[in-house]
């Protein structure tokens, strides 16, 4: 029922915003780098410190861990909150050249459970951070939340806002086949939604998913 439902407004929503093709970049690591520069910050500003660091020649994490913080910091101040980011980037870049020695295939290799746990232990990684990483990055069937994907279901009756990341999380990985590229388009099309149409005032009128059950 749960899963008919979901795979509905998939399909709805596909259809009426098309494929989101993301995400929008180049390599794993420049994704893992977006991910720790989107936190609070709108993806336009994101964009402006990832062309910095590619300038740079520094959007791997062999380079930046070769970096000093102020270089660091300068480069990515248009993603705001420099300074946490700044320490993030590199926390990562530790962690990733130590234990990984900076390859995304043997990263890629270690069961999904114990990577989570690996990148939930590091400096401001949560979990829709560490999900992005996993699923976006990595290929890992991991499905992401957002405040927007939390806003769309408790308006339509799936859970409550107060429930937990990890219910909203269950709410699509149990319904759902353990399939990349579906959580990849769906978890885009919720962020497209809610940033168009399902905002704090929704505007449902215009929604596609409006009348859908
Ligand atoms: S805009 Fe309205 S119809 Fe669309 S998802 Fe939000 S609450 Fe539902």
């Amino acid at each position: 029922m749960r899963s008919q439902q979901l795979m509905r407004w998939y399909k709805t929503l596909l259809a009426a915003f098309g494929p989101q093709h993301w995400w929008p970049a180049k390599t794993a690591e420049e994704v893992i780098i977006g991910a720790i520069l989107t936190q609070n910050t709108a993806w336009k500003n994101v964009e402006q410190a990832i062309a910095a660091l590619r300038g740079a020649g520094a959007l791997h994490f062999k380079a930046i861990a070769a970096l000093d913080t102020e270089t660091l910091v300068e480069l990515i101040r248009p993603a705001r909150f420099m300074n946490l980011k700044a320490r993030a980037l590199q926390s990562f870049a530790r962690f990733f050249g130590e234990r990984y020695g900076y390859s995304i295939r043997r990263m890629k290799q270690k069961p999904t459970d114990e990577l989570r746990k690996e990148l939930l232990s590091l400096y401001r990684i949560g979990p829709e951070t560490a999900d992005s990483i996993l699923l976006y990055a990595l290929e890992k069937p991991v499905f992401v939340i957002d405040v927007y994907t939390k806003r769309i279901m408790s308006r339509h009756g799936f859970l409550s806002m107060g429930h937990s990341y990890e219910d909203f999380q269950a709410l699509f990985m149990e319904n759902l086949s353990a399939d990349v590229q579906l959580y990849n388009e769906f978890h885009a099309l919720l962020v497209h939604l809610g940033n168009r149409l399902c905002r704090p005032k929704p505007l449902c009128d215009q929604c596609p998913l409006r009348g859908i059950a």
